[in-house]
């Protein structure tokens, strides 16, 4: 598609309307691909659970199961039930996320708030096969939409979670930089990110590994919508990995949503 795209620029160089139509075109036809492979990544995703469970469905009618063997198939039917449960929920933040406005610059959250609940979050999934460590005592406040940040704070702590081995660390950090812009980082000992894949880790269904992401519960979308939360809020997600070392996910807010409230002063103080 891109050797068609120059020659069509070089043909009509000069004239001008036809060389902007001939753009037009080029950018429906990518926008067009994109959406045939969205679509085709949902069948898909949504067809591998749906055959696990109609196989099991004409298993219970046909065999003569065991109670054991019974229980077992509906555990299994119920994981790939949840797995779709789990995908559609993303699909819908992801569309959400683009149909809605801008989140508020003047509704304060307390990160602190979001730290811990992306803690509780975290420990649960870790189940403690990990270290994990958090700052202590936060003040900060950032502007927008609380649960947005909250579900791109969990992505990134989680992924963390799930693509670190037993026994490795994961350590969230807050840091306000000097020009008053703020940075939460999420660094792990994980299995790290080979440098090429690192600029598609955002795109949708994009996967290093498709089989460890469905393994440990992964739909392929949760950077991709960390990507649009931390967009929307004017900042940017930064990515530094090492493969077999581990990897560091950062949130970036600009400074004018990110704030220091005056600690208290109690009565008497001066
Ligand atoms: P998934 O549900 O597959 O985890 P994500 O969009 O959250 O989807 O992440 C995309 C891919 O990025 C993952 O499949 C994985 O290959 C890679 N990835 C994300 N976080 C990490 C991490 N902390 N360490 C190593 N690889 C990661």
């Amino acid at each position: 598609r891109a050797r068609s795209t120059l020659s069509i620029a070089i043909r009509t160089y000069g004239e001008g309307l036809r060389l902007v139509l001939s753009q037009d075109v080029t950018q429906r036809e990518r926008a067009d691909a994109m959406r045939r492979d969205f679509v085709a990544n949902v069948s898909h995703e949504i067809r591998s659970p749906l055959t696990v469970v109609a196989g099991f469905i004409e298993t219970m009618g046909s065999l003569p199961l065991t109670e054991v063997e019974r229980k077992r198939v509906l555990m299994l039917m119920g994981q790939q039930t949840q797995r779709m449960q789990t995908l559609v929920a993303d699909l819908l933040t992801l569309a959400q996320l683009e149909g809605s406005p801008r989140p508020p610059s003047d509704r304060w959250v307390p990160l602190s708030k979001l730290l811990a609940q992306s803690q509780a979050d975290a420990t649960a999934l870790s189940a403690g096969r990990h270290v994990l460590t958090f700052p202590s005592d936060c003040p900060v406040q950032v502007a927008g939409n609380e649960p947005e940040l909250l579900s791109a704070l969990t992505n990134i702590v989680n992924n963390a979670v799930r693509y670190t081995p037993e026994g490795g660390r994961i350590t969230v950090t807050w840091r306000s930089r000097d020009d008053g812009s703020g940075e939460v980082a999420v660094t792990d000992t994980g299995i790290g990110v080979e440098r090429e894949h690192i600029p598609r880790l955002t795109e949708r269904f994009y996967r290093v590994d498709g089989s460890r992401s469905r393994d440990t519960g992964g739909t392929g979308l949760g950077l991709s919508i960390v990507k649009h939360v931390i967009q929307r809020h004017g900042g940017e997600l930064e990515v530094t990995s090492e493969i077999g070392k581990g990897s560091r996910f950062a949130l970036l807010l600009p400074a004018a949503r990110v704030r220091v409230p005056a600690p208290r002063t109690q009565a008497g103080e001066r």
